[in-house]
């Protein structure tokens, strides 16, 4: 098949979504992508990570097993092993993947797409065409001008890939990925230190939650500088040496550049069939739609959350717009955002200064903090749960930090994108006793009405 209703470009969470979600639909489809069926999500990204975040917190709980009255001794870390275990995760998940394309008739042809006219992609001198073409080529690590990927000088894409766990390694950036890989390889056992230009880690976060995050971090022997921005690096047979606008040297033997992820379009045809692009980032409407009628782009290509989830959702919503379902369109900021980092850091909807420069004095605001929620002191987790909420109004925005809160965010995200009232939820039964508890508790006391809390 050469021709299709739905032709996609870039098999990710983004295409790959809308390529089963379109054949669900009764929609022909073509699915291209260069490399394995995917995407950066499931072969270099969110599940290889969480795997090695998972294996983090079996060390720690190896480590301190103790503090709970179990002996156990941590001998080390057996990467190759930890390793092997990430790869069986992708490739169960992988072939169920492949199966899911396979059933549902979606036409999937490997290699490199180039787009040579508004409704046909060449791949390998053939040219595929279709009534509506998805862009979803994804996106790519970034580096800093002048600092060469190589050697001891990686991304995640290389970092995700060592058969050893360094003995000392310095983070360039404090964001999502930054923090994840700051907090295996300590976990692992490494000397860590990032370094973060902004005022604070996860700087996207509510500032509160970025100043608890610090907390725990410092805790944990993590080291970070906040504010100081990088200079430069070089690097030697046995280490890298970096430098900070400040002055200060710094030396381990790994660098890890995490400053952020651009979009994959260069040399796609893309602008020359007259798609409009602002630095790269394919320019949508809210619906999705490009400036070229029939050509529609999806998750990592354009600005916004780069988030799987944020992918999926989009696929699902290109496909349904093609079918004429007039799907309904989900802001960003209702997007639901977990960094996998020990602590967890967990949010959606609007932060505290967001809201009240929507809303000026008009909001409430309320922390509830885990030291009250018996599974968090079993666990022995610090954290909290802070609501966000108009006065007289609905939930805008909940923000969390703690062990395993991520878990808590699917309630958090229908609270937020429900536009639940504090009252609505507390009429609802949070069981006992469940990190899940503390989401019911905090907005009992936003109703004016707190259990284990003081008002
Ligand atoms: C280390 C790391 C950890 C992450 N962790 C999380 C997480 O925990 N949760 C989360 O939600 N998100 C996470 N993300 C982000 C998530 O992976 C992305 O948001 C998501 O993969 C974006 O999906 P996409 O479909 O837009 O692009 P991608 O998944 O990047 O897919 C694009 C596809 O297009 C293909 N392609 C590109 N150009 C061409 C071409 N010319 N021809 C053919 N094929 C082409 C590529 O091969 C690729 O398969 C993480 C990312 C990284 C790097």
């Amino acid at each position: 098949m050469t021709s299709a209703d739905v032709l996609i470009l870039g098999g990710g969470s983004g295409g790959y979504a809308c390529a089963l979600r379109s054949a669900e639909l009764g929609l022909s489809v073509i699915l291209i992508d260069k490399d394995k069926l995917g995407g950066t999500c499931l072969h270099r990204g969110c599940i290889p990570t969480k795997a090695l975040l998972h294996a983090a917190e079996v060390a720690d709980s190896s480590r301190e097993s103790e503090n709970f009255g179990v002996k156990t001794t941590l001998e080390g870390i057996d990467m190759p092993k930890v390793n092997e275990y990430r790869d069986g995760v992708v490739a169960r998940l992988y072939k169920g993947l492949q199966g899911l394309v396979k059933s549902r008739n979606v036409t999937f042809i490997e290699g490199e797409g180039k787009l040579v006219a508004p409704n046909t992609v060449e791949v390998n001198g053939v040219n595929y065409t279709g009534k509506n073409v998805v862009l979803a080529t994804g996106s790519y690590a970034k580096s800093i001008p002048g600092l060469e990927i190589s050697g001891r000088i990686m991304t995640s894409d290389q970092a995700l890939n060592l058969d050893y766990v360094p003995a000392s390694v310095i983070v360039l950036g404090g964001g999502v990925i930054g923090v994840e890989f700051a907090s295996v390889w300590k976990s692992f056992g490494a000397d860590v230190t990032i370094l973060e230009g902004l005022p604070h880690l996860v700087p996207n976060e509510d500032i509160s939650v970025s100043k608890a995050l610090e907390r725990a971090y410092r805790k944990r022997g993590i080291n970070f500088t906040l504010g100081t921005k990088f200079a430069s690096a070089t690097q030697s047979d046995t280490g890298v040496e970096v430098t900070l606008e400040d002055g200060k040297i710094l030396s381990a033997e790994l660098l890890l550049v995490a400053v952020g992820r651009g979009p994959n379009t260069a040399n796609m045809g893309f602008e020359d069939n007259g798609v409009a692009t602002e630095r790269g980032w394919v320019v949508v409407n809210e619906r999705l739609a490009t400036n070229i009628p029939g050509i529609f782009a999806v998750g990592d290509i354009t600005p916004g959350l780069q988030l799987a989830h944020r992918g999926f959702q989009h696929g699902i919503f290109v496909a349904e717009e093609i079918a004429g379902l007039n799907p309904v369109v989900i802001a960003d900021i209702n997007i639901p955002k977990v960094t996998y980092c020990e602590p967890e850091v967990a949010s959606v909807g609007m932060n505290e200064e967001e809201a009240r420069a929507a809303f000026g004095d008009e909001v409430n605001v309320y922390e509830y903090n885990l030291g009250g929620n018996g599974k968090s002191q079993i666990l022995g987790t610090a954290g909290f749960i802070k609501l966000v909420a108009q006065k007289d109004g609905p939930v805008v925005g909940i923000h969390m930090v703690g062990s395993r809160v991520g878990e808590q965010i699917g309630e958090a995200q229908l609270i937020v994108n429900w536009e639940a009232y504090p009252e609505d939820v507390a009429t609802l039964i949070h069981a006992h006793p469940t990190q899940n508890e503390a989401m019911g508790e905090a907005h009992l006391a936003l109703a004016g009405k707190p259990l284990h809390a003081h008002a």
